[in-house]
């Protein structure tokens, strides 16, 4: 009798098992498979853009006042495709800026806090008090909830800007060595990429948080 028990679960375990491993060697084959054309598909959807300010940019000073783009990559032409980033966004913005001047951004993210965008501003300690900042203006008199690193040690020297971070579709970032400002535009070299990478996105939106939330206390700080 006791053989005969032995047999039926020698036999049973003989069937089963292999059917099990199979099952299961199969399904992580198949979300393994899954897992790259995932990602395959997001780098086939991604983009980016360029743009570089050279000497050639020095001519572009009155372009800036009077609003005409000169060429291609005319200052004003490379701040109007920042600026439709901006206006682009159709649940939030999240800046990390060292330095902004700019009326034209300044204005284009009153804008969108007025469309009901969420933007959250983070920018540095000093620069943020220099009279040209527009942080104060958006601050002080827009309500926007601007944050800084609690002290001067260390320079906030990020120039990032994050759209639409959490929708895939319509998610965006543009990043370089470009602070907001005329200088920026008109007499340095700079460069600025704008893309859709969804692993840049999720790493810089990480870190975007990061620096959010470390930089909370210092919220209390008026401008
Ligand atoms: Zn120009």
């Amino acid at each position: 009798m006791q053989n005969v028990m032995y047999r039926i679960l020698f036999a049973v375990s003989a069937t089963i098992i292999p059917m099990v491993l199979s099952y299961w060697i199969k399904q992580r084959y198949r979300n393994k498979l899954l897992k790259l054309q995932s990602q395959q598909r997001e780098f086939d959807n991604s983009y980016y853009h360029c743009m570089f300010w050279t000497t050639d940019n020095n001519k572009c000073k009155e372009h800036m006042f009077n609003n005409i783009e000169c060429r291609n990559n005319c200052s004003v032409t490379y701040l109007q495709t920042l600026l439709k980033c901006l206006s682009s966004s159709k649940s939030s913005i999240a800046m990390c800026m060292y330095h902004l001047t700019l009326k034209q951004v300044a204005d284009e993210l009153i804008k969108a806090q007025r469309r009901g965008i969420t933007v959250r501003i983070i920018t540095d300690y000093i620069t943020s008090r220099i009279e040209h900042s527009k942080m104060k203006l958006l601050k002080n008199t827009h309500g926007f909830d601007v944050r800084t690193p609690p002290c001067n040690d260390s320079f906030m020297h990020h120039k990032y800007c994050l759209i639409d971070a959490e929708d895939a579709d319509l998610q965006k970032l543009f990043l370089g060595s470009l602070n907001l400002t005329l200088q920026g535009c008109v007499a340095n070299f700079e460069f600025v990429v704008i893309t859709n990478n969804p692993h840049m996105i999720r790493e810089y939106s990480k870190e975007f948080n990061v620096l959010w939330n470390t930089f909370e206390e210092s919220n209390v700080l008026r401008l």
